[in-house]
């Protein structure tokens, strides 16, 4: 099915709907508090392997400060996670953060969501309004249908926002659970045509969590459903990004980046495809341009098995084999495959018009 046309809403030049790419994002994981230089570089290798939005907790105006300063550092727009305090909201929109994800059925006063709303619309900055399970509004918290019961407080906060005419809204409808996640969404979807920020929350650990989220991804595409993506893992920002690349390239969704084909290893094995994988898997998912890498554990099978991959390489005896396009094109030392490997690769990638 094609992509649900939504209202498109921009965050820092990026478009979030109206049928645009699907954007990925993280969160940061630590307290602003204590941000170090050393944060700011793990933060820019974020932006350099494809993190479209970066969002961040701002629980008091001190990290609203931290935050800003930030933002005058990045190309990414920046989302302030706020929960309650409307004063932290206003701070932050002033400071210029992108994109502000904030309940207005959790601010209290209508004066003080009008504040926020108007300082918004004003900047024409969007706002996210968050759904999730582990914190429904008590009058909906004990529905045994908990997609009913997002379904629900959505619709509360769509109330606040379309008496106060805001319409720069992006929402999202989580759940641990892909079932419910899936039904909320899809029923939003049926309804409204807010973008849709997919996500299942507290999905789990590095594999369990991207399991669950790629079946439910899956599915939503499937139905045209979802705008921006986050894959959120009891893992660092980095494997967030990185799976959310992979789920959308294996959803035919994006064709972004590298894309790595490798052999399990077997008894024929005469090359370390995990070794090596480890050690350069960094630098590959640099990559932006559309690129296939071929990592294979034998000559016998390897470059006929990855015979559409761009670059490949495997070993033999003490030697590296590099091929391109499944022919085998350089025959070197074991220790110097490495190099050569991203050599060739990085002039593939120039030769097709890539950085
Ligand atoms: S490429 Fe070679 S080592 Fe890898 S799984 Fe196939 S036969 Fe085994």
């Amino acid at each position: 099915m094609s992509k649900k046309l939504t209202t498109a809403v921009s965050a820092g030049g990026l478009v979030i709907g109206g049928g645009n790419r699907i954007s990925v994002q993280t969160m940061w994981k630590n307290s602003l508090h204590s941000f170090s230089e050393d944060d700011m570089i793990e933060i820019k290798f974020l932006e350099s392997i494809g993190c479209d939005i970066l969002r961040f907790s701002a629980p008091d105006m001190k990290s609203a400060e931290v935050l800003g300063d930030i933002r005058k550092k990045l190309r990414i727009p920046v989302v302030a996670d706020i929960h309650f305090d409307h004063k932290i909201a206003l701070d932050c929109i002033k400071r210029g953060i992108d994109k502000i994800r904030i309940n207005p059925g959790n601010i209290g006063a209508g004066w003080k969501v009008n504040e926020v709303l108007t300082a918004a619309a004003d900047k024409n900055i969007p706002i996210r309004i968050g759904i999730n399970t582990g914190s429904l509004p008590k009058e909906y918290s004990e529905l045994k249908d908990k997609s009913e019961a997002m379904l629900r407080a959505a619709e509360d906060e769509i109330e606040i926002l379309e008496k106060a005419g805001f319409k720069h809204a992006v929402f999202s409808l989580k759940a641990s659970n892909i079932e419910a996640t899936i039904a909320a969404n899809r029923a939003f979807s049926n309804k409204y045509d807010y973008p849709l920020h997919l996500g299942i929350t507290e999905a789990g650990p590095q594999i369990a969590g991207i399991v669950k989220t790629s079946i439910a991804f899956y599915r939503l595409f499937e139905e045209g459903i979802g705008d921006t993506i986050r894959v959120s893992l009891t893992d660092t920002p980095a494997k967030e990004v990185i799976s959310g690349r992979e789920i959308l390239k294996a959803c035919g969704r994006s064709d972004y980046g590298v894309t790595i084909i490798s052999c399990p290893r077997c008894g024929r094995s005469t090359f370390d495809t995990h070794k090596f994988i480890a050690e350069v898997s960094d630098e590959l998912y640099l990559i932006k341009q559309p690129v296939k890498v071929a990592v294979m554990g034998c000559i016998v099978n390897g470059p006929g098995e990855a015979k559409d991959a761009d670059i490949g390489i495997t070993g033999v005896g003490n030697k590296t084999v590099i091929f391109k396009q499944g022919k085998i094109i350089h025959k070197v030392d074991e220790n110097k495959g490495r190099d050569i490997f991203l050599k060739v690769l990085h002039d593939f990638i120039e030769s097709e018009g890539g950085e």
